[in-house]
């Protein structure tokens, strides 16, 4: 995978009309409808900004949730779901569909740019494409939820087409959406020049660098609840790196392959050989793979349970394993000081009761106490190094939590593909 595309700083975009892809997938309030989150759409800003500034009219989409676009997939969605098919009805779908406008966003993103957002009622339809032709130089226009267009996840060349009919420049930002070849995201690059915006400039600057030419020694700490969602980056993991820690639910897979015995544990049974696999691999790569010594268990998965330390090889039977323990903290920190680069994915316990973040918030620390690039990928990941106080001391924390971990796979991003080389 090639990870030197050009970016917007390669194309001149004055007086042209730029068709903008942004990750504004924000969480919302079920009730009322606001926006709880607006990290993702301040994220946008700096591209925007830029576009503007440089004299460019830009027509920003993006999708929102997984709204149904035709009646039909409405009425098969909320009937698999259980509801009362006397209720699906065109009315029923079409508020559904209100819910999920982006005009909510168009009013957050005036507010931030200080400037006004014209809105399109559609995606492709007369209100886009009258808006789109009438676009003066520094003016945003944000188009509908690109996914109340039934070809946007088909990828439809057809539609692709129409969006690209409106622009000049495609420039892609919204890192979150790259795995995904829909036809904003991927389909319309084909009719566009296409470049990357600042968002996925960094994300390929950052940890497309850790993956091609890292900094070593590259220490890959990998922990998160199961060994089956994380295959793929183990898997890949272990080509490039110099060590591999693991934590989180995924250890006891690990612990029982080697014998060990994991009590209630999370325990992958379908993966053991896998995991035994991998280890063998690590020992023909020469690649040190670290497993936790001591654990911290527990009684039941709460809150309030009552944390016990016990040697990880040997948890009771009717004990699971909820976060690393402090000889582990010790191992760990040690085998991440004098890394050159540090990739983590998946936190060490479950750090959302405040008895098992310890593992997390330790492995968080000796981070940003190290000299080395830091790069963290991951939802939950990004949410606890967050949560924690450390996100300002991290090298990188990637946007996006889907397209970090098939980048970390190392597979080819749609999205990033189809843009430029330089
Ligand atoms: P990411 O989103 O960063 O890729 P994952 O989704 O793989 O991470 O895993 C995050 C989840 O793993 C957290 O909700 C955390 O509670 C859980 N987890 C961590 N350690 C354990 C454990 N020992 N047992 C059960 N769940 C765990
Ligand atoms: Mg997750």
């Amino acid at each position: 995978m090639n990870y030197n595309k050009k970016t917007v700083l390669d194309v001149d975009v004055h007086g042209k009309k730029v068709l903008l892809r942004c990750d504004f997938n924000v969480p919302q309030d079920k009730a009322t409808g606001a926006i709880t989150d607006d990290k993702r759409i301040r994220a946008a800003l700096p591209t925007i900004q830029y576009l503007l500034d440089q004299g460019a009219a830009v027509i920003a989409c993006s999708h929102l949730g997984k709204p149904n676009a035709t009646f039909d997939s409405f009425v098969k969605k909320q009937t698999e779901k259980g509801k009362d098919p006397a209720t699906l009805t065109e009315e029923a779908w079409k508020k559904s569909l209100a819910q999920l406008s982006l005009a909510p966003v168009a009013k957050r993103l005036s507010e931030l740019l200080g400037r006004e957002v014209i809105m399109a009622a559609d995606v492709v339809g007369p209100d886009a494409q009258a808006k789109a032709a009438a676009l003066q130089p520094g003016q945003i226009l944000l188009l509908e939820n690109t996914r109340f267009e039934k070809g946007e996840t088909k990828n439809d060349p057809e539609l692709a087409k129409k969006m690209a009919a409106m622009a000049e420049i495609y420039v892609s930002d919204a890192f979150g959406a790259v795995h995904r070849a829909h036809a904003s995201t991927a389909g319309v690059a084909a009719y566009l020049p296409a470049v990357s915006g600042f968002l996925i400039q960094k994300e390929l600057e950052v940890m497309g660098g850790a993956l091609a030419n890292p900094k070593r020694p590259l220490v890959a700490i990998l922990g998160g609840a199961k060994v089956s969602s994380k295959i793929g980056v183990i898997n890949n993991l272990l080509d490039i790196a110099d060590t591999i820690i693991i934590g989180g639910g995924m250890t006891y897979t690990f612990i029982k392959a080697l014998g060990g015995t994991v009590g209630t544990s999370l325990l992958e049974a379908d993966w053991l050989d896998y995991c035994r696999e991998m280890m063998d691999k690590a020992k023909e790569k020469g690649v040190k793979l670290l497993l936790p010594v001591d654990t911290l268990c527990a009684a039941e998965f709460s809150a309030d349970a009552k944390p016990e330390l016990v040697e990880t090889m040997a948890i009771p039977d009717d004990r699971m394993g909820m976060d690393i323990g402090p000889k582990t903290i010790a191992l760990y920190t040690d085998a991440v000081k004098d890394a050159g680069t540090v990739i983590w994915n998946g936190p060490m316990g479950v750090f959302e009761f405040p008895a098992f973040a310890e593992g997390t918030r330790a492995v968080a620390k000796a981070l940003a106490d190290t000299n080395a690039i830091t790069i963290v990928g991951g939802g939950d990941s990004a949410a606890a190094v967050a949560q924690l106080g450390f996100a300002d001391q991290m090298t990188h924390i990637s946007t996006g939590g889907g397209a970090s971990l098939e980048f970390l796979e190392g597979k080819e991003l749609p999205g990033v593909a189809c843009l430029l080389d330089k």
